[in-house]
């Protein structure tokens, strides 16, 4: 028999925890936060010291509790591939950093961090990693580099964790794995469960005509995006099409953008990647931002909500004219900067609030599953039990499946735990 219980990511993105007990093990899958709440929130707390964490990628919603553990004094290893650690640390003394700046003090330190990054232990794709109660094998997720399927034999029960996954080729990263082993549970993300991205191609060519409508204007082009996977990404389109202006990049980008290149073997073209890069100018200081702007250009910068980052400043700097244009590249979290300016065209953050007159449009990059593909993926595993979490529409996800036949159900704060003979 196995008990698992979902500590978080419950009809919500934010805060995915899994925790699995084989009766002789307690493993635990993610462990994250809320990112945007203030203060942000983390998952239901694990009742005693877990044996291993299995760490799907280093997006804070995943990752964002695991110094939680040290803070505690449990050392407990993490397992995730090389690139998640380093992205990871990245990642956590960011936050560490943003919510000092908005006077929270997070329940975990610094050194508490550091200490959580020396228990990780390194693991590639398709390796057996043996523990007591049976084995867990990752396997790539397609969702940025060092994603993610975790795919566990525990007490003769075979279950597929999915992370956040990808079923399409992005410019930057291959698509999810295909030839997964039989599942009997699956536990999935839902993000986009109620619907289906345009087609990438859509997106990209209006990427490039909103540049060059902007550039052609003598104004600026301020496009945001996530550090980790989506600039990056960006940055592939716009050499795809040819990057003769220009082009800047500011923020936690860049540091995400010296760990990736580092994991050539992860990325699809890292050669493409390398030669692209030849031609971003990284920004490092206000100097260089006020340089940046005093001639057409186009600039990447994070954060992708508009929430904090040097966006920010940039944003204070270019709203007033029409000519410029401002591009998101992300899903806008409900209450996040972005989402309010999409809704109402203010920006509204701390204690800004100004309405926005350069263009706003939101594109769809994203890197999740689609819905379509989203069915079918499951289709394909045709697993006995299916467990839907991380999306808002988890519920509605679930009862879906059921329609089609298949025992799904969406984990709620009051039904969380289940029993598995
Ligand atoms: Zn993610
Ligand atoms: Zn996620």
């Amino acid at each position: 028999m196995i008990e698992i219980s979902f500590n978080g990511a419950l009809t919500c993105v934010g805060a995915s925890a899994i925790l699995i007990d084989t009766g002789i093990e307690k493993i635990v899958l993610d462990y994250g936060t809320k990112v945007r709440e203030v203060p942000p929130k983390f998952p239901i707390p694990i009742n005693g010291k877990p044996d291993y964490v299995f760490l799907s990628h280093a997006h804070l919603d995943h990752s964002g509790g695991l110094a939680l553990f040290e803070a505690k004094g449990e050392r407990v290893p993490v397992y995730a591939l090389n690139c998640t650690k380093d992205l990871t640390e990245l990642l956590l003394h960011d936050s560490i950093k943003v919510s000092r700046e908005e006077g929270i003090e997070l329940p975990f330190s610094r050194e508490d961090v550091l200490k959580t990054l020396n228990a990780f232990e390194n693991v590639n794709y398709k390796e057996e990693i043996k523990i007591r109660s049976g084995k867990v094998i990752f396997f790539d997720a397609g969702h940025i580099p060092g994603s993610a399927f975790i795919y566990l034999e525990v007490n003769g029960k075979k279950i597929l964790y999915t992370g956040d996954f990808n079923t399409i080729d992005t410019r930057l990263i291959n698509k999810c794995e295909k030839k997964l082993p039989e599942v009997d549970i699956l536990i999935i993300e839902s993000t986009y469960s109620d619907r289906n991205h345009p087609s990438r191609k859509s997106q990209e060519k209006e990427l490039i005509s909103i540049i060059n409508e902007t550039l052609a204007r003598d104004a600026n082009c301020l496009i945001a995006g996530f550090a980790v996977g989506r600039l990056q990404e960006i940055i592939l389109v716009l050499e795809k099409y040819g990057i003769d202006y220009p082009l800047y990049l500011d923020g936690m980008a860049k540091k995400a953008t010296t760990i990736i290149t580092k994991y050539k073997e992860l990325l699809k073209n890292p050669n493409e990647l390398e030669e692209a890069l030849r031609k971003v100018r990284y920004i490092h200081s206000i100097k260089e931002r006020k340089r940046a702007i005093k001639q057409p250009s186009v600039i990447l910068a994070t954060s992708g909500m508009l929430h904090g980052g040097p966006i920010v400043w940039y944003i204070k700097k270019l709203h007033k004219n029409f000519l410029n244009s401002l591009i998101l590249t992300g899903w806008q979290l409900e209450g996040t900067p972005g989402k309010i300016l999409l809704e109402t065209g203010k920006f509204v953050y701390e204690n800004l609030s100004f309405d926005i007159k350069m263009k706003v449009k939101r594109l769809d990059f994203s890197a999740h599953v689609g819905r379509e593909d989203l069915f079918k993926f499951v289709k394909k595993l045709s697993p006995e039990k299916i467990f839907c979490i991380h999306g808002d529409h988890t519920e509605e996800f679930a009862s879906e499946l059921r329609e089609k036949g298949f025992d799904a159900i969406a984990p709620l704060a009051n039904n969380r735990i289940f029993k598995i003979d």
